[in-house]
């Protein structure tokens, strides 16, 4: 039977979370309740919507103009079994790089997981961003919410740019709107973005 991840939303292309253009996913669901989430619709484990892992895997490989695959959330160690199914599929179908969100850091996915596996996971996955968001923490960096979460670079593709994606500032955010007249947010915003937007369209 066809493995299924229940994720938030996808899109086919975009520049402003990782290296070049990506195919960016978001699993749907996270545990965590960091104080002005940037994603606070992601959080519900039963939102977003059941996509197979093969049939996502086909999107990505049609898109011909991306150079890497961006996988965030919710919380992507949520559905494992199917993050490793998809990142495996990738990888073996595919030259596209992987970068990874996850608010748990790197100690507690080893604690969680056990450090083999995660270790085994991780060593093919190129940029692994961790940790929740810090709203006192944040500092504007780039592909970052706040400073507390760390770069892991676990293959040699992005290495030599580590210093510049460190202490890059140039965050930006792009709006994408569906043919069905829904609209996401993508990229890091800017702190307090996300609340004063909504204040502003009247939603709090
Ligand atoms: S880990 Fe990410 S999605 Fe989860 S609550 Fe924190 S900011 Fe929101």
């Amino acid at each position: 039977m066809a493995s299924m991840v229940r994720i938030s939303h996808y899109v086919n292309s975009t520049e402003v979370l990782g290296p070049g253009k990506r195919f960016v996913i978001w699993f749907q669901g996270c545990h965590k309740r960091c104080h002005n989430c940037i994603n606070p619709d992601g959080q519900r484990e039963d939102g977003g919507s059941l996509i197979s892992v093969e049939h996502l895997c086909s999107l990505i490989t049609k898109e011909k103009d991306i150079q890497g695959v961006t996988i965030s959330g919710g919380e992507p160690f949520l559905q494992f079994e199917q993050l490793k199914e998809l990142a495996g599929k990738i990888r073996k179908n595919t030259k596209l790089d992987l970068m990874l969100y996850s608010g748990y850091t790197l100690a507690e996915l080893k604690k969680r997981f056990g450090c083999k596996e995660i270790g085994e996971f991780l060593q093919e996955i190129d940029i692994f961003i961790d940790g929740e968001y810090k709203e006192e923490l944040d500092m504007g960096g780039m592909y970052r919410g706040s400073d507390n979460q760390k770069f892991y670079f676990f293959t040699e593709r992005y290495r030599e740019f580590k210093e510049q994606i460190f202490s890059a500032k140039n965050r930006q955010i792009e709006f994408y709107v569906t043919t069905d007249n829904e609209t996401y947010m993508i990229g890091i915003p800017p702190k307090g973005f996300y609340r004063d937007f909504l204040e502003k369209v009247g939603e709090v």
